[in-house]
């Protein structure tokens, strides 16, 4: 059994992809940049700043100025907030408390490229007792985000600090994003693919997810038979 496990929040905590690619594509073609809700999910786990950039580069060859940007990603913020709150992943709120009670006590991690404040309040409203604060890595945390491996070593780092015999192949990622199983893998991690969204399994093994599941209840049951 792994000692830690490290989720992604947005398409396997919440399933907020959808608002979330909404949002982006409504926002965006109101800037006059091109983005579709596949880019959404094919850049997923970015953070919206280096989204915004990189949509503004493609379409305008330069980068936005940090008022810009951050004006963008404030519409697309207020945008996907207007929609209500995101449901929880169809077995996740399972999958979290089985682990939360296995006698060998893994630690839980939130890793994730998400700055919305609010979303990680409610976290915790959500799922109690699962995710406190010094076991959330979020936009805030680091400098580089995915799929840059910096979230998920820092996740580790703070994991073995708990425990220092902690080793990196007794942490398991889980991931729906290919950039994110990417980060995972950078950092030397486990990382179990879970095709929550509009991609397909064989895009996460191909991003270099050790294995795939189609939902989070067959990760459920595959961790229940290590
Ligand atoms: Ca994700």
């Amino acid at each position: 059994m792994f000692k830690a496990f490290f989720f992604d929040m947005d398409g396997v905590v919440f399933n907020s992809m959808p608002v979330h690619a909404h949002a982006w594509e409504v926002v965006m073609a109101k800037h006059g940049l091109p983005f579709t809700a596949r880019d959404c999910y094919l850049q997923e786990g970015r953070t919206g700043q280096s989204v915004i950039e990189e949509c503004y580069l493609r379409a305008r060859g330069c980068y936005p100025t940090e008022e810009e940007w951050k004006a963008i990603y404030q519409e697309k913020k207020d945008l996907f907030y207007s929609h209500g709150k995101a449901p929880l992943m169809d077995g996740i709120s399972d999958l979290l408390y089985w682990l939360h009670e296995q006698p060998s006590k893994p630690q839980i991690f939130l890793v994730t490229g998400s700055g919305m404040r609010t979303l990680l309040d409610e976290i915790n409203v959500e799922l109690p007792g699962i995710f406190a604060r010094e076991r959330m890595v979020t936009a805030f945390d680091y400098t580089h985000g995915k799929p840059d491996p910096e979230p998920y070593l820092i996740a580790y780092a703070k994991a073995k600090a708990a425990d220092p015999t902690l080793e990196k192949h007794e942490c398991c990622v889980v991931e729906n994003a290919p950039l994110g199983v990417q980060a995972g893998k950078g950092a030397g991690l486990f990382v179990a693919g879970v095709n929550t969204g509009i991609l397909t399994e064989a895009d996460l093994l191909a991003a270099g997810a050790d294995v795939t599941f189609p939902t989070m209840q067959a990760l459920h049951q595959y961790l229940k038979q290590q």
